[in-house]
């Protein structure tokens, strides 16, 4: 949408307002924003935030959403006096694990552009003398967080945009939205209707209740969090001119879920050690209220029992704190949400009503200034994937699923969590037919969009002493041994060398059917997809800018029938939205997209014995000739009827072999009895990463996002120039892999051992350039990988450095794919 629109924003916190000021500063005025609390203090969770923006987080787009909210509030000023306090941020470590954990932090400082220094014990007591020097190990300290002063922000911006001319009703509940044809038209208040061609809820923890005005699913839960004032603390007197002032840094103590500020002489602190306390918003009030500092719905009654633990163990950090007492605290309310990320984005059902909830203070203007440009525009600067509202799958929607993850997520807010790190619960939510024969041969499950995914085989360990000499994994450290077993290199070996079964039914699989079926993947991809039924093509789905939104499969099954392999349930919502946009401006081009994911299941058969494998229990033809690469047929495989696309993300001869769930464990089946002969295994996505980062295939998300456009990506093979037009040509004009400023570099660890895991800095010449994407240990080549985004400038052949730990790895830019750069083993 770029012609500018009528906007109604339903809620004025620090979100609200921030949207009506980017969209204004982008000429957009037609705006309504609604709160049901008076204007002067609503009452939701910015009326009472202590305001802390620590930026640094191990996502990017969360830290580029924090930097930008630092800038703006800094400009963002009245008399003299701007909304954010610099002071900068502490993190102290009191454990040894911490201070590694800092260390990590410190490096995604560096992969988001945050200065960041790490200082030893003597340094933070330089910094914050009132720690107790018998506790600190070290810290994290980054000069340029601090606190932001939300409540009188909000009151800037909307007086900012009133002069623009954006209307402010207080004391205004919504009470519905109104839609016609699938589009909101409007939203309900006492005082009537008042017409939009946008809605967006930025209702903060009341989010469930006005996304049930739709009958949208939002996935939040609020939870009550304490937060107290002590009394005056005489070591601060004198310190700090104003009540709510402050000039030490702010302070976490995240070993004990404790955070710190100063309001003037007396200290706040706030503490996520507790008990989880959900509450339904509905009870805390959708009508007018009385609303003062003391009184507010999104302020509970405090519980001390609850927070003595904490004030213990901030009376052993701050021994200052031993001559105050707790003034006043409260129980604030705020939204968690099952991973953490914020909701943000447009319904995936109804047109014009989006939502930007669950986002803290820290986040407010970065993800405001991405709504109103994706509003405005079609696509945000920073990449919102993480924060999309339509990321989650159908089961994680469930109320139950909500809470207990939501719930689990406060109570690990600042627990030290490893990448793969798995939910212990819930658990089991989604498993493929083959489930209990994965289970027989010992598979070592993590969950991802609540599947159970086996990362590596406990049936394979045997194997482990069998390994050639140059197979063998290299011994890694505490962290990267984490959820990891060197039994994946035995999984790497033998599909290298034998044949190996994978499990694939995770990945999204959409029927896209109808006489306009071509015409709608035509326009959405940057491949030829029209071409004959069984052909097979590897394209790309591009934003109106030439940014990745995902890349997919497209297999022509029939005339009109195409199966999709897709990246998630975001590819979902956009083709199905895209087909109803289809369907409603031109009958004739009718078109359906299905999820058919949980109905089927699929066998990655891999290796160069696959088609000895497939063969002996076939009567179909498999030879090189008569089912070629990169094509898909209609077969029967040991009696169970499968349709079978000639892929592979492994770089190994082999199939992709799909079948209907009920079908499911009969076909893992006949290929297991069968695969004896071959040596076949199953394998896990340990081996799948290392394998795919050998051959250089890209994994969306993490090597490319709508940030990147395919020639950074390395992914221009995948865009057909001759094509007439497809969504993002235009703005691709002009650019190649030459004229691109920095490209997805493949990097080797030149010790041929340190297995770092994404995300940490690369430095060039001492300089940080860019973050790893991607990593694993290449079994194969026989040395770690990781994938970067490097400037243009730096070459193949040019060493880099990864930042691990603090320590300084070197890597070798390297030509790319590692392994088979001729194709003659897929080809074959
Ligand atoms: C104790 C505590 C400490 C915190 N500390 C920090 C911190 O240090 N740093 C940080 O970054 N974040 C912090 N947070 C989180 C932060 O306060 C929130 O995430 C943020 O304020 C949410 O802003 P918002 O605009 O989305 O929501 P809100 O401020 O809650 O605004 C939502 C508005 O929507 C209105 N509304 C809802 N439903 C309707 C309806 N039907 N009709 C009309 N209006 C409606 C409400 O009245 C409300 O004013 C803290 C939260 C708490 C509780």
């Amino acid at each position: 949408m770029t012609s500018a629109a009528r906007v109604v924003i339903i809620g004025a916190g620090i979100v609200g307002t921030n949207l009506a000021d980017e969209l204004v500063s982008r000429g957009w005025t037609d705006i309504t924003v609604v709160d049901q609390g008076p204007l002067s203090l609503p009452g939701g969770s910015t009326s009472h935030a202590p305001g802390l923006v620590f930026q640094t987080n191990p996502s990017k787009s969360m830290t580029l959403f924090a930097k930008y909210t630092v800038e703006k509030f800094l400009a963002l000023e009245k008399d003299g006096q701007s909304c954010f306090n610099q002071v900068g941020g502490l993190e102290v470590a009191t454990t040894p694990a911490r201070l590694e954990e800092l260390k990590r932090k410190h490096g995604y400082a560096a992969s988001w552009g945050v200065d960041a220094r790490l200082v030893d014990a003597q340094e933070c007591l330089r910094l914050y003398p009132l720690l107790d020097p018998a506790l600190v190990l070290g810290g994290l300290h980054i000069p340029s967080d601090g606190l932001a002063l939300a409540a009188r922000a909000t009151q800037l911006l909307i007086e900012r945009t009133r002069e623009a001319g954006v209307t402010y009703l207080g004391s205004t509940p919504v009470s519905g939205i109104e839609q016609s044809d699938g589009r909101v038209t409007g939203v309900q208040t006492p005082e009537g209707t008042i017409a939009a061609d946008v809605v967006v809820s930025c209702a903060g923890f009341w989010g469930v209740e006005v996304g049930a005005m739709v009958g949208m699913s939002i996935p939040l839960l609020p939870l009550a969090h304490q937060y107290v004032k002590t009394t005056a603390v005489p070591q601060l007197e004198g310190r700090n001119e104003q009540p709510n002032g402050a000039g030490l840094p702010i302070l976490r103590h995240q070993d004990q879920d404790l955070y710190y500020r100063e309001h003037g002489d007396r200290y706040g602190i706030g503490y996520y050690g507790h008990r989880p306390m959900p509450l339904v918003a509905a009870s805390l009030g959708l009508t007018p209220h009385q609303v003062d500092e003391h009184h507010m719905p999104s302020r509970l009654a405090f519980t001390p029992e609850d927070f003595a633990p904490a004030w213990r163990a901030s009376q052993e950090l701050l021994p200052a704190l031993r001559d105050s007492k707790i003034a006043d605290g409260f129980n604030g309310v705020f939204s968690f949400t099952p991973d953490g990320g914020s909701v943000v984005g447009q319904s995936p059902d109804v047109d014009g009503f989006w939502v930007a909830e669950a986002v803290w203070v820290t986040h407010s203007a970065g993800i405001a200034r991405a709504v109103a440009e994706v509003l405005t525009t079609g696509r945000s600067q920073v990449d919102l994937a993480e924060c999309e509202v339509s990321r989650f799958e159908e089961v994680q929607l469930a109320r139950s699923y909500v809470e207990e993850t939501s719930k689990q997520n406060f109570v690990e807010i600042y627990d030290i969590l490893h990448p793969l790190q798995p939910k212990e619960s819930p658990r089991g939510l989604r498993v493929s037919p083959f489930h209990a024969r994965q289970r027989e041969l010992g598979a070592f499950f993590l969950e991802g969009g609540a599947w159970e995914r086996p990362y590596w085989y406990e049936s394979n360990a045997a194997l482990v002493d069998e390994l050639p000499a140059e197979w063998r994994p290299v011994e890694r450290d505490a962290w990267s041994s984490r959820f990891y077993s060197p039994v994946a290199a035995v999984e790497a070996w033998k599909t290298r060398t034998a044949v190996a079964m994978y499990d694939m039914t995770p990945l999204r699989r959409l029927e896209v059917s109808g006489p306009g079926a071509v015409d709608l993947l035509q326009r959405l991809t940057t491949g030829d997809v029209g071409k004959k039924p069984g052909a097979v093509t590897y394209t790309l789905l591009l934003d109106e800018h030439g940014g990745i939104r995902s890349d997919i499969t497209v297999a022509r099954l029939d005339e009109e029938t195409f199966q999709v392999g897709a990246n998630g349930p975001v590819d979902f919502v956009h083709l199905a939205r895209e087909a109803r946009r289809q369907r409603r401006e031109s009958p004739e081009r009718w078109v359906q997209v299905r999820d058919v994911t949980g109905g089927t299941c699929c066998i990655g058969l891999w290796g160069p014995l696959a088609r000895d494998l497939v063969t002996s229990i076939s009567d179909d033809d498999f030879s090189n000739s008569g089912h070629r690469f990169f094509r898909a047929k209609k077969a029967t495989i040991g009696g169970v009827p499968v349709t079978a696309m000639r892929l592979s993300y492994v770089g190994e001869l082999g199939w992709e072999l799909y079948t209907t769930a009920d079908n499911g464990q009969r076909l893992w089946d006949v290929l297991w009895r069968a695969g004896q002969a071959y040596g076949a295994v199953a394998a896990g996505r340990t081996a799948f990463n290392a394998l795919r980062l050998e051959k250089g295939f890209r994994s969306w998300g993490a090597d490319m996002t709508t940030e990147h456009d395919p020639y950074e990506a390395g992914l221009g093979f995948a865009v057909r120039a001759t094509k007439e037009s497809f969504v993002g040509k235009e703005a691709l004009a002009g650019r190649s892999e030459a004229t691109a400023a920095r490209r997805l570099r493949c990097l080797t660890v030149d010790d041929g051992q340190s297995v770092v895991l994404g995300k940490e800095p690369v430095f060039h010449h001492g300089e940080p350039v860019g973050y790893v994407t991607s990593a694993a240990f290449g079994y194969t080549v026989g040395k770690p990988i990781a994938y970067a985004y490097l400037p243009s400038s730096v070459d193949e052949g040019d060493v880099v450095e990864i930042s691990y730990f603090g320590q300084q790895v070197k890597a070798t830019v390297t030509a790319e794919p590692l392994y088979d750069p001729e194709m003659s083993r897929l080809r074959g």
